[in-house]
């Protein structure tokens, strides 16, 4: 008998293969991303059926095959099946999947993406925040999990700082913020000249940005913000990933056509 292994995890990804088999990508807590056999999983009474789509979240039992990991049981702790229940919510789930399986490796520690992903669905479900804002969460909070945080604490070019944990009782030390996604941050507003791309931003936008860097995952999802800071970080994180992330995901042109 082959050694078996049990993880928790998220399925990002399901492939089907052959005529009744699925391969799917598994975003786990102990192993990071895998892929993994669900052998005979389309078939209409497969015990693998329930766990062999995407979102599908709870324990794997698994066997390493070749090249692939394949699945011996799974016992699903929750599907997200409210996503499927209208298409926007569905289309902002796979590209949240999407990005988690582009940024994420086999063998790494992943667990701290797969609570983002986890928290990020449970979000969507909820509706009680704007999917925009959500989307805007994610992204910066993925990004900066994965070792490439922008920094908004303090200018990039001279190091002005705006300790995190005086901001809010001794005010700002100076008032004007550019986001320059080139420089990797914020400029100040004597630095502004390096990047001409800079983009203005309110304080409250400068605010939100740091909460969410600075925040533990379990409480991203917690507050609200006004359009105009809600446009100013969608056009900021725009930049940014544009200059970080060099991959067209094919989840976010189905969103763009809606
Ligand atoms: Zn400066």
């Amino acid at each position: 008998m082959p050694v078996s292994t049990t993880v928790t995890g998220m399925v990002l990804s399901a492939m089907p293969v052959g005529e009744y088999d699925k391969r799917l990508v598994i975003l786990t807590k102990e192993i990071g991303k895998v892929s993994a056999f669900a052998k005979g999983a389309r078939r209409p009474n497969s015990a693998l059926l329930a766990c062999s789509q995407p979102f599908s979240f709870g324990e794997f039992s698994l066997y390493a095959g070749k090249s692939a990991y394949n699945i011996i049981s799974a016992e699903m702790s929750n599907y997200f099946g409210e996503l499927r229940d209208d298409f926007n919510s569905l289309c902002y789930g796979f590209y949240f999947c999407e990005f988690a399986g582009y940024i994420t490796k086999e063998n790494i520690d992943e667990k701290n993406i797969l609570k983002l992903l986890y928290q990020t669905l449970r979000a969507i479900t909820k509706k009680s925040i704007d999917i925009q804002l959500i989307r805007a969460v994610f992204e910066l909070k993925i990004m900066s999990l994965n070792g490439e945080t922008p920094q908004v604490f303090g200018c990039v070019k001279c190091d002005k700082q705006t300790q995190k944990s005086n901001v809010e009782e001794n005010g700002l030390r100076f008032d004007k913020y550019y986001f320059s996604a080139e420089s990797g941050g914020i400029l100040c507003a004597a630095c502004k000249g390096f990047d001409k791309n800079a983009i203005s931003i309110n304080t409250s936008t400068l605010y939100t940005m740091q909460y969410i860097i600075s925040k533990e995952i379990e409480k991203l999802y917690t507050f609200k913000v006004t359009d105009e800071v809600l446009k100013e970080i969608k056009k900021c994180i725009k930049c940014y990933l544009n200059c970080y992330i060099d991959h067209e995901f094919k989840s976010l042109e189905i969103l763009n056509g809606i």
